[in-house]
C-alpha cells in the first residue's frame, strides 16, 4: 500500500490469558510477519488475511506505536486530521492497546506514547506557537456524553454540528488547554474514572460505549500567518464488536446492542467506501450514526485513519475473531 493512502489497517493478536491456558484453550491464530498475514487454523476452515501491519502476541507496545502510529502523529503537524480506532470484541485487547496506564508503571499504550511524542515535537519546533486542547467524550446508545464535565451525567450530553466550512464542532464541550504531558495524563485519568463510574451507576459495561479522546492542535506560524495550520487527533476505544448474546437480547440490553451495531456498522461502511477509489467521491453516508457524524471531518478529506483490529487467539473466540478479520479486511483499500 502506498504511503499516501488515507486508511490503514493493523491487526493485533493478544496472548492467551492465564485463565484460558488453565481451561485448556488452544490457539487458532497465526501471524506471518513476512507476508503481513493473519492465518486462522481450525478443523473446518483455514483462512488468511493480509493487512498493512500485523502484530503477534509478543509484540511490545513501543513496536506497535513506532511502526504504525508514529508517522501518523507526525502528520498532525502538517495539518492532517488523524484518527486511531481500536476495534474488536470485548476482551480482545482494545483498551490495552490504546493504553490506560499514564503514570509510568506498566506498558504504555498508543495514547500515552502519542502524547509524549506530541510534546517532544512542540518542544523542538521553533517556527510555530502551539495551542493544544483536549476533550474526552463517550458515545453510548447514540448519546454523546462529556467525560470532562463536572455536571451530573444527564446534564452533560452534547450535540454534534457541522460548520459552514464542513468542520465538525461540538457546542459546549469541555475543552481544556494542555501545556505538558502531565496535564494530558490527568485529564485522561479523570475522564477514564468518570466513564467507569457512570457505567457502574447505569449497571452497564463500558465495553458497550465508544470512548473518544481528542487533541486539537492549533499551529500559528511566528512570521507568516499563511502558514498557520490545524490538526485534530482522535483516539477511539470502540465498543465491543460482539453480537449481543441471545439471553441478553431483550428490553434495554437489546436496544444497546442495536445502537452499538449502528455505530460500528456505519463506520465499517464509511471506511470501506473511503478505501475504494471508485467510490471515494460518491455519497458517503456519515449520517447513519453519531459515531460517523462525529468523525466525519477526520475520516474523509485531509485525514489519515488507522484501524487496529484486536483479536483473541483462542479457539472459543473463533467466530468473533473471523468476524473482526472480515470487518478489518473490508476496511482495506481495494
Ligand atoms: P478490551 O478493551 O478489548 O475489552 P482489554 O484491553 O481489557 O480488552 O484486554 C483484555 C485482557 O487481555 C486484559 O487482561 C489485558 O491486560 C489482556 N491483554 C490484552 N492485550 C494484551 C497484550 N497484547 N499483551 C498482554 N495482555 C494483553
Ligand atoms: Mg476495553
Amino acid at each position: 500500500m502506498a504511503d499516501n493512502t488515507s486508511i490503514r489497517v493493523a491487526v493485533r493478536v493478544r496472548p492467551l490469558l492465564e485463565n484460558e491456558i488453565s481451561k485448556g484453550s488452544k490457539e487458532v491464530v497465526e501471524v506471518v510477519d513476512a507476508n503481513k498475514q493473519v492465518v486462522i487454523r481450525s478443523v473446518d476452515r483455514d483462512a488468511a488475511y493480509t493487512f498493512d501491519h500485523v502484530f503477534n502476541s509478543k509484540t511490545e507496545e513501543t513496536h506497535v506505536y513506532k511502526s504504525s502510529v508514529k508517522s501518523l502523529v507526525e502528520n498532525l503537524f502538517k495539518g492532517f486530521n488523524v484518527t486511531i480506532l481500536a476495534y474488536g470484541q470485548t476482551g480482545s485487547g482494545k483498551t490495552h492497546t490504546m493504553g490506560t496506564t499514564y503514570n509510568g508503571d506498566g506498558p504504555m499504550g498508543i495514547i500515552p506514547q502519542a502524547i509524549v511524542d506530541i510534546f517532544n515535537f512542540v518542544k523542538d519546533n521553533f517556527s510555530y506557537d502551539f495551542n493544544i486542547t483536549a476533550s474526552f467524550t463517550e458515545l453510548y446508545q447514540e448519546v454523546l456524553y462529556d467525560l470532562l464535565s463536572d455536571k451530573p451525567r444527564d446534564q452533560c450530553t452534547l450535540d454534534i454540528r457541522e460548520d459552514s466550512s464542513k468542520a465538525i464542532y461540538i457546542p459546549n464541550i469541555t475543552e481544556i488547554e494542555v501545556n505538558c504531558v502531565r496535564e494530558v495524563f490527568e485529564i485522561l485519568e479523570k475522564g477514564t474514572s468518570r466513564r467507569a463510574t457512570s457505567a457502574t451507576a447505569m449497571n452497564a459495561q463500558s465495553s458497550r460505549s465508544h470512548a473518544i479522546f481528542t487533541l486539537n492542535l492549533s499551529m500559528t506560524h511566528k512570521e507568516d500567518c499563511m502558514m498557520n495550520k490545524q490538526g485534530k487527533l482522535h483516539l477511539v476505544d470502540l465498543a465491543g464488536s460482539e453480537r449481543p448474546k441471545k439471553t441478553l437480547a431483550s428490553g434495554n440490553t437489546f436496544k444497546e446492542g442495536v445502537n452499538i451495531n449502528r455505530g460500528l456498522l456505519a463506520l465499517g461502511n464509511v471506511i470501506s467506501f473511503l478505501g475504494d477509489e471508485k467510490t471515494q467521491n460518491a455519497f458517503v453516508s456519515y449520517r447513519d450514526s453519531n459515531l460517523t457524524r462525529l468523525l466525519k471531518d477526520s475520516l474523509g478529506g485531509n485525514s489519515i485513519t488507522l484501524m487496529i483490529a484486536c483479536i483473541s487467539p483462542a479457539d472459543y473466540n473463533l467466530d468473533e475473531t473471523l468476524s473482526t478479520l472480515r470487518y478489518a479486511d473490508r476496511a482495506k483499500k481495494i
